[in-house]
């Protein structure tokens, strides 16, 4: 030990030196003069001391006051320079993988040192570590997988989870884990960091904690809505309501006050305008309207004409938009790159900030433009609290998110933009004010605004929990529902419970609530387990690449549209494509029309001709690469070998697959004379949505539908569904393991005797004698 000791003294020593070489280096003083300068800085003291004290200390401070940056570094600092200082280890988790990376380059280059020197980082399959890394920043995701491993973390000294306001599904994990973890190792530190004031509900969560607020600075920042901005154009926008067959709708009416010859100019910018706020192309759902997201709505006409007038008139400034995903936000580049100011480099330096940046196009982000270039950066809520752009003056904000993790243990991808908090709308807005008086547009109208909710809910109380449950098994936390009442904020019981029983009913819990080898592949996959299943079996059956479409496009906003004034000629367009009563071959064919006509550049023109929503399409194909390499990183599919695409043609093959995934969301076809009606077991009749090609009808010659949704209006709608036969539901619904093949036949025998098809249960006999013979060789 005392050998030890000495050689960690030495290496403290040495840091030291190195770091006081720096800090006496031109840059190494103008590096320490900014840190000097954030208010971090300030509450140095005090947070090494409450660090001292307190097992659990939670810091909260504005975006960009330094938490990041700053606090892990005060504590490698002062472990270096305390006696056998270099045997520290700091792990900070980050949410994302875009802000461990750059957040651990930002911090060796204060200390001016390379990455991997006393600063590293670790994400899924990337990482840069030494063997002298004290500070090492990771994802959540990570940090869990090594808690699997590692029970007590041994040799780690500070645990800090940043951004915990964020609230994710990972990090409220993590710190039921932590939590346990505390009493076990009463030396370990653990720090919370976050943007907002909800320190309180983490203190008490703890039992004993220290909160240090960390005071900021921001000037103030004028809002403008949707109406206000209508008004530069000369419209004005006015909400009157009209009530109709599904109930309250909020309609919009339009006074034209424009003159008469910018009106063709401006018409776009209006229509635009309404779009943005989802105003025009809602069905016919009213409050869902601001859950349900078309991501054509996106103004980006609307978007053009404010930035231009920026430029054009406004004082200097940098001008960050907040945008929903790389997708819209690489469309929108493409837009104003083709604009002659927007797109002049002499004159407007345009940069993207979202997840999967490169690096170096990171580090524009936070360079000064050159004198009269005015720098735009279209970014994801990224930019609300992880990455702060020091000289954003004007704040564009689409009122809209969308998360796109596909982090290590992060299972529940939520794909889907949705509305902001009223909390996230004012950290947007508060982006303006960091170096001067700013000016914040928010692209929906007041009204919205207050729609919105006052927080996000935390990811735990709003997503299925399914996955959630799954990982709880693979980490071997032993009984579901016991870990998760001890969750900072515990689901209802119910949630839980369905979840459970869901999981068995698709096979990847046995009885006892144990994995089963379905389940375990299932944790390879962070995706839904019904997405897992299909693209399981997709690979297992060779039939992969149709079956990677169908799994894209269930996880993107459907990309059949239907504009309010031609859902006639929308729904004759998507029933081109069908043969077959099934919405998602219609899907598969759309797409591969798509990548067809993309070939010879003409795949906005197919859309256009279509109905179909381009934007859709480029996200379909981008997420099939990602689901694609999922596969291929758990082992399920060799790249080299092709064979996975041996029976892509066989439609049967196909719809098999699907009805895999989708049981149990199974609904029976009762044919009458001239029609047929739909039952479903739990809900009695049920219909099918306006839009599936199947609705328009006659008959189907199929007994039973699998459908991917349910939702209820004032009747249940059917959403997404295939016609599948009689022996597809009998081999392919349920879980075909040999250890439950039992608990399939009583379920299966259950639905059959529900919607008295004596037959077919008389079939599925026979059917099961076979295979029971056949599992037996
Ligand atoms: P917080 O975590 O409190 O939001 P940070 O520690 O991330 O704040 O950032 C503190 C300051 O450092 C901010 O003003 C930010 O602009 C600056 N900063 C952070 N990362 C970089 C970077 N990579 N390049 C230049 N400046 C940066
Ligand atoms: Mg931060």
């Amino acid at each position: 030990k005392v050998v030890m000791d000495k050689i960690l003294w030495r290496r403290s020593l040495q840091l030291q030196d190195q770091q006081q070489a720096w800090q006496e280096s031109p840059e190494g003083r103008k590096m320490l003069e900014f840190r000097r300068s954030l208010p971090a800085y300030k509450e140095k003291d005090a947070v090494l001391a409450a660090i001292s004290q307190n097992q659990v200390v939670i810091i909260s401070g504005e975006t960009g006051c330094g938490k990041t940056t700053q606090i892990p570094q005060f504590i490698l600092e002062s472990e270096i320079e305390s006696v056998c200082g270099a045997a520290c280890s700091i792990i900070c988790t980050q949410p994302r993988r875009i802000s461990a990376m750059s957040v651990s380059e930002r911090i060796a280059s204060e200390r001016g040192e390379k990455l991997g020197e006393s600063v590293g980082y670790k994400v899924r399959l990337e990482g840069i570590k030494g063997r002298d890394t004290h500070l090492l920043f990771c994802t959540t995701g990570i940090l869990l997988r090594r808690l699997l491993v590692d029970r007590n973390l041994k040799g780690v000294t500070h645990v800090i989870v940043d951004e915990i306001h964020e609230r994710g599904m990972n990090e409220d994990f993590l710190l039921i884990v932590l939590k346990e973890l505390l009493p076990r190792r009463p030396e370990l530190r653990l720090i919370l960091m976050s943007a907002t004031l909800d320190a309180e509900l983490f203190a008490s969560y703890f039992g004993r904690a220290q909160i240090i607020h960390i005071p900021g600075f921001t000037y103030p920042v004028q809002t403008h809505f949707l109406e206000d901005i209508l008004e530069m154009t000369g419209y004005r926008l006015t909400p009157y309501n009209q009530i109709d067959d599904y109930g309250q709708e909020k309609m919009w009416k339009m006074s034209k006050q424009a003159p008469r010859k910018r009106k063709s100019q401006i018409a776009s910018v209006v229509e635009d305008a309404l779009k943005a706020a989802d105003l025009k192309f809602y069905s016919h759902r009213t409050w869902e309207s601001l859950s349900c997201w078309n991501p054509d709505c996106i103004g980006f006409n609307l978007i053009e004409f404010l930035l231009c007038n920026i430029c054009e008139k406004e004082r200097p400034g940098a001008i960050l938009v907040f945008m929903t995903g790389w997708d819209d936000i690489s469309s929108l580049k493409d837009k104003l790159q083709a604009h002659p100011i927007l797109g002049d480099p002499s004159r407007v330096l345009l940069l993207a900030c979202h997840g999967s940046m490169a690096s170096s196009e990171q580090r524009l982000i936070f360079d000064e433009p050159e004198d009269g270039v005015r720098k735009i950066v279209l970014a994801t809520n990224i930019a609300e609290t992880s990455i702060t752009i020091n000289d954003v003056v004007f704040v564009l904000d689409c009122g809209k998110a969308k998360e796109t993790s596909y982090d290590a243990l992060n299972n529940t991808p939520c794909l889907l933009p949705s509305w902001i908090s009223k909390v996230s709308a004012q950290q947007r807005r508060g982006r303006a004010g960091r170096v001067q008086p700013g000016e914040c547009y928010h692209l929906y109208p007041r009204c919205v605004y207050d729609a919105f909710a006052e927080y996000q809910l935390p990811e735990i109380l709003r997503t299925p929990l399914q996955s959630l449950c799954l990982q709880i098994k693979s980490l071997k936390l032993g009984s579901i529902s016991e870990f998760l009442s001890k969750a900072l904020q515990s689901p209802e019981l119910l949630a839980v419970q369905n979840a459970i029983e869901y999981l068995k009913i698709i096979g990847a819990l046995d009885e006892n609530e144990n994995l089963t080898v379905l389940g375990r592949y299932l944790t390879m996959l962070p995706v839904e387990p019904k997405l897992g299943k299909m693209l399981l079996l997709g690979a297992i059956l060779n039939c992969l690449d149709p079956i990677l479409t169908v799994v894209s496009g269930l996880s993107v906003r459907d990309p059949f549209l239907t504009p309010f004034d031609k859902k006639d000629l929308a729904e004759t367009a998507k029933s081109q494509f069908s043969r077959d009563y099934s919405d998602h071959l219609a899907l598969i064919r759309a797409y591969e029309g798509w990548v067809d006509a993309e070939r010879d550049y003409a795949g906005y023109d197919y859309c256009w001709m279509n109905f179909l929503s381009a934007q859709s399409m480029k996200a379909i194909d981008s997420l099939r690469k990602e689901f694609f390499s999922l596969l291929k990183d758990a082992g399920l599919i060799d790249a080299n070998d092709t064979s996975y695409n041996t029976w892509s043609y066989d439609e049967h093959l196909i719809r098999a697959v699907i009805c895999y995934g989708l049981y149990p969301g199974i609904c029976s076809i009762v044919h009458t004379e001239k029609s047929f009606s739909l039952k479903t077991m739990e809900d009695g009749p049920v219909l099918l949505y306006s839009n599936s090609v199947s609705a328009r009808e006659a008959k189907i010659p199929y007994p039973w539908l699998v459908f991917n949704e349910k939702i209820k209006v004032n009747s249940v709608f059917l959403r997404d569904s295939t016609a599948v036969s009689d022996s597809v539901l009998l081999l392919f619904g349920g879980s075909m393991s040999r250890g439950d093949i039992d608990g399939h036949i009583k379920m299966l025998g259950g639905y059959l005797e529900f919607f008295m098809k004596p037959a077919v249960a008389d079939m599925y006999e026979c059917l099961r004698r076979e295979l029971d013979d056949l599992i037996q060789i």
